[in-house]
């Protein structure tokens, strides 16, 4: 079977160093097995996205090397097929209102919280639809989660187990603001595109198990996963798109396209000394063995 990725970036601001290794990662699996890339983008936030955040984009990662064979329909424009896979949970029985505010959700004691936001203790789970109206106000929406472990293998990270019921709790697959949120929009997307292999941060691995639930439920079929290491400051803080230093628009500015390339790769163990490369001329010695499972500090003065 051909390899399909995808790059799924969300048009909210520059990339940075993190997400570019993500990339390019992404695109060597796929180009080293001859597939196919496709770029989808990931705005269904439509307050924090724009066409601009977009189109730069598209430009920084041809600017790099790291092209995409087509570009498919971005998340904005498919809530029919959400509200499809919407649909489909709410005839299972699966879903159910939630009126909890988020100042009550940030209250909530999170122990075992699996991506720093909180495991939902069920509060509105078994709510009477009586009760409902008496709110006043429109409710996000949650799909019921059960007490049994998930477990997946990845690609860099191995084996990976979570019980949703434990380290989530039931989690939310539409807003009160009517918009479905990226875990069921990812899984819808992921297979109606065909693709193969899902390849990013590290940072989403917990969301695996949750997407993992819905591909099951929905009886789509689930890609192989790789979560790649995330790039640390040298200081030892997590990269962001506020980090302007590690932001693509002031590394074009100092640096070729090859020069970043080639660094990323050295930072990343894919190539003994930091000199200048091209994507494709990785190619030949990539290999995921290479790739380290923990998070890499960004060697001082590398960049
Ligand atoms: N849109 C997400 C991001 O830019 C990536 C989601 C994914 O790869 O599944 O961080």
């Amino acid at each position: 079977m051909r390899s399909v990725g995808r790059f799924a970036p969300t048009p909210s601001g520059r990339m940075h160093l993190g997400n570019l290794f993500s990339a390019l990662l992404a695109w060597l699996s796929v180009r080293s097995q001859g597939g196919e890339l496709v770029l989808r983008m990931e705005d269904l936030d439509t307050q924090r996205t724009n066409a601009g955040y977009a189109s730069q984009l598209r430009r920084d990662l041809t600017w790099l090397g790291l092209t995409w064979d087509r570009e498919t329909t971005p998340q904005s424009q498919r809530q029919e097929a959400y509200q499809a896979a919407f649909r489909l949970l709410e005839e299972m029985g699966l879903l159910y209102p939630c009126y909890c505010t988020r100042s009550r959700l940030h209250r909530i004691d999170a122990p075992h919280a699996t991506d720093g936001v909180y495991v939902y203790d069920g509060r509105c789970r078994n709510r009477k639809p009586e009760e409902w109206a008496a709110f006043g106000r429109l409710p996000a929406w949650r799909v019921r989660v059960p007490d049994r472990e998930v477990s997946l293998w990845d690609g860099v990270q191995g084996q990976y187990i979570e019980n949703l019921a434990r380290d989530c709790g039931d989690f939310v697959v539409r807003r009160a603001d009517g918009v479905f949120v990226y875990q069921l929009a990812v899984v819808v997307d992921d297979a109606r595109m065909g693709v193969t292999e899902v390849v990013r941060g590290a940072d989403l691995l917990s969301s695996t198990a949750r997407q993992l639930y819905l591909y099951r439920l929905l009886g789509l079929p689930a890609p192989k996963f790789a979560h790649c290491p995330l790039l640390l400051a040298p200081d030892g803080r997590r990269l962001s798109k506020r980090d302007g230093d590690q932001s693509l628009e002031n590394l074009r500015a100092k640096y070729t396209a090859e020069e970043i390339v080639g660094r990323l790769a050295f930072a990343y163990g894919l190539q003994p000394e930091p000199a200048p490369r091209t994507p494709e001329s990785l190619i030949p010695d990539f290999s995921w063995d290479k790739v380290p499972k923990q998070d890499i500090c960004l060697p001082e003065g590398l960049f």
